[in-house]
């Protein structure tokens, strides 16, 4: 489990790590924010989160890693489900409250520089 966590951060890590270089300040896993973003822009009132392929059920686009199990799957169902249940309502709410929120996909940050022209963008 640790390993697996440990790997779910890198992704997170290369966006920081992208941001940081192009001079752009934020705050953590902000408290009091629904679902504590990942990265947030409290001026901008623009958060991002860095999703793990996996977890969140990226496999709307074709991506191979958010494909769900074949095995056990009325435990993965449930699970995955509620995962992608809770981020679309975090993602609601944030709106709601006048946030901008921008979801960057864990396959995506592996190109961090086509991923830089989206955060980029999404920060102007
Ligand atoms: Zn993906």
């Amino acid at each position: 489990m640790a390993a697996i966590r440990s790997r779910d951060m890198l992704p997170e890590l290369r966006v920081r790590k992208w941001l940081h270089c192009k001079g752009y300040r934020y705050r953590l896993h902000k408290k009091g924010l629904p679902g504590k973003p990942d990265i947030v822009f409290g001026s901008r009132r623009k958060v991002i989160f860095v999703h793990g392929c996996f977890w969140h059920q990226h496999d709307k686009t074709g991506c191979l890693d958010g494909r769900a199990p074949k095995t056990r799957l009325d435990y993965w169902n449930n699970k995955l489900r509620t995962n992608v249940e809770r981020d679309e309502r975090v993602r609601l709410t944030l709106i709601e409250m006048g946030w901008q929120v921008l979801v960057v996909w864990e396959c995506e940050t592996k190109d961090i520089e086509a991923l830089g022209e989206r955060l980029l963008e999404f920060l102007e």
